[in-house]
């Protein structure tokens, strides 16, 4: 199931997203009237399917046909591997961060790390970090080529 949270202001709505996105719900009604500027946060986010994928996709068409200025933040692997491969996945939003996942050697802790996609541009996370759990060598837990592709095409 998916979670909605709202956060309004005057000009600006922040929403988060969490748990599944694999059904086929109405997240427009579900969101309500968009703001001019939207903040997205997708930081826990766990899983999106085919069927969440389509539900996300009209979603974000519709805002970029509204000119929505949207901001995503957050973005954890699950949604980093769309942005990759799925093109028009962020339609027009931009994305201001996202999740970097590590997995520990010797005890399989996964974690993830934030970044900004200009800290990124500047210079690729590091490969190895320190497990939060043991202390020991955490290392990143995808295909560098891959997962940093999106960024090289952002402005
Ligand atoms: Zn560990």
């Amino acid at each position: 199931m998916l979670n909605v949270t709202l956060e309004k202001q005057k000009n600006l709505m922040k929403v988060t997203f969490a748990g599944d996105l694999t059904k086929n719900i109405p997240l427009e009604e579900l969101v309500g009237p968009p703001a001019p500027n939207m903040i997205i946060n997708c930081r826990d986010l766990l899983r999106i399917n085919s069927v969440g994928i389509r539900v996300w996709l009209r979603y974000f068409r519709m805002l970029a046909e509204r000119r929505v200025h949207v901001t995503l933040q957050e973005c954890p692997p699950s949604i980093v591997e769309h942005f990759n491969n799925i093109s028009n996945f962020r339609g027009k939003a931009v994305v201001e961060s996202i999740l970097v996942p590590y997995r520990c050697i010797a005890c399989k802790n996964g974690e993830t790390i934030l970044y900004t996609i200009e800290e990124i541009q500047e210079r690729l996370p590091p490969v190895e970090t320190k497990c939060g759990h043991c202390g020991k060598s955490s290392v990143f837990d995808d295909i560098t080529q891959e997962y940093f592709r999106f960024t090289k095409e952002i402005d």
